[in-house]
């Protein structure tokens, strides 16, 4: 069996360290040229992805089928990122299964059409105007708004805050297009579900996740998360299954909330494994990782059951791996990427007895840095 994924970023290379064990081989596509092969190399084949004609949106067919037998024509596709050229993995259609499919990522890549799904659904999400004007915005969604882009922000890039007429005034100065202008949420926290969906239509949840996002970043995970209702979890759990069951997705997703009280309302949807599920590594009997290839393959998901309480410290601009941070109970997990500013270049899993003394250790190590 072989799985090619669209990408050479740190979670392609986790994929690949999951699956590897599992007799699976890898290939990746190099579809980012600002982006060096240093997190995947070893791991499988790598081949960059053929020109496109950019009158016609198109792949030339024998470019593509090229790229399949480069590629050792894998029994299936994926991706790392929903930012993926949709011309691409349609063509590649034609050759092997994409998983999640093509309409999940479309959905998920572009924030206006992931507002509309979830809407269609009933999962609650903040209220929101499509390409209006930020002064049309605030009149309706009152201060302050977020603007963010449709297709080009992750990790807090490409999102302005609006707090009065003068910050609106001066965005409609901006020569910005598709978009979306949402409230602002007040939220008291945010968690994350994992989820992953077997081609069979099995579903199983990874425990609820605290995340801490610093300038819309993430930088630190714990689960499972603290004082949350069996309903708001079941609460979770439903949006989740409405959403994978609706895609008829296969693979892992992740779905970040705002809890208000004793309400979710959704943020974003990634139609992959993600940031806020990296302590599954250490902390479940199988991990996010492990279970998207399992789903893939067709082969039986692994439990997705918490060995005991977890969390995950991002590393954000460190030069060199911080060895210090290997410990009996904490992992590190380095990326091999080149250093550039506010570029995550590994993790670090912590694992405890209980919540309190997993805080500290992780308390302590933030201090020791
Ligand atoms: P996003 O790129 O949508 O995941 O946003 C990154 C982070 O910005 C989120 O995790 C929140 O911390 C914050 N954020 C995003 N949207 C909102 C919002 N509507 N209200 C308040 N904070 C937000």
């Amino acid at each position: 069996m072989r799985i090619a994924i669209v990408g050479c970023g740190q979670l392609s290379r986790m994929l690949a360290l999951a699956g590897l064990p599992l007799g699976i081989k890898f290939s990746f596509i190099h579809d980012d040229l600002n982006q060096n092969q240093d997190c995947v190399a070893g791991l499988g084949i790598i081949t960059p992805a053929p020109h496109k004609c950019a009158t016609s949106n198109r792949y030339n067919d024998q470019d593509v089928e090229q790229l399949y037998q480069a590629l050792g024509k894998p029994d299936c596709i994926t991706v790392e990122k929903e930012q993926v050229d949709l011309a691409l993995l349609q063509a590649l259609a034609a050759f092997c299964a994409i998983y999640p499919s093509i309409a999940a990522i479309q959905a998920c890549q572009h924030r206006g059409e992931e507002k509309q799904l979830l809407t269609r659904l009933a999962i609650p999400t903040s209220p929101y105007l499509y390409n209006a004007s930020a002064q049309q915005a605030v009149q309706t969604l009152g201060y302050p708004v977020m603007v963010k882009s449709c297709t080009e922000g992750y990790d807090g890039k490409n999102q302005w805050l609006i707090k009065n007429l003068a910050d609106a005034q001066q965005f409609d100065t901006l020569d910005i297009k598709d978009y979306i202008i949402e409230a602002f949420v007040d939220f008291d926290k945010e968690v994350s579900l994992i989820a992953v969906r077997h081609q069979n239509g099995q579903i199983e949840h990874y425990a609820l996740t605290d995340n801490e996002h610093v300038q819309g970043m993430l930088t630190r995970s714990i689960a499972p998360a603290a004082n949350i209702t069996d309903e708001l979890k079941l609460q979770a759990q439903h949006y989740m299954v409405s959403l994978l069951n609706k895609l008829d997705y296969v693979g892992v997703m992740a779905m970040e909330c705002f809890v208000i009280g004793d309400k979710l309302m959704v943020n974003e949807l990634a139609p992959r494994v993600h940031n806020s599920g990296h302590w599954t590594q250490l902390g479940s009997i199988t991990c996010q990782f492990e279970n998207h290839i399992r789903a893939l393959a067709g082969l039986s998901l692994g439990s997705t059951a918490q060995i005991a309480p977890t969390g995950m410290l991002n590393i954000i601009g460190t030069e060199r791996p911080p060895f210090a941070a290997i410990a009996e109970n904490a992992k590190l997990y380095w990326y091999n990427k080149s250093v550039k500013p506010k570029r995550k270049l590994g993790h670090i899993n912590f694992i405890a007895d209980n919540s309190k003394i997993l805080s500290q250790q992780m308390a302590q190590f933030s201090l020791d840095k």
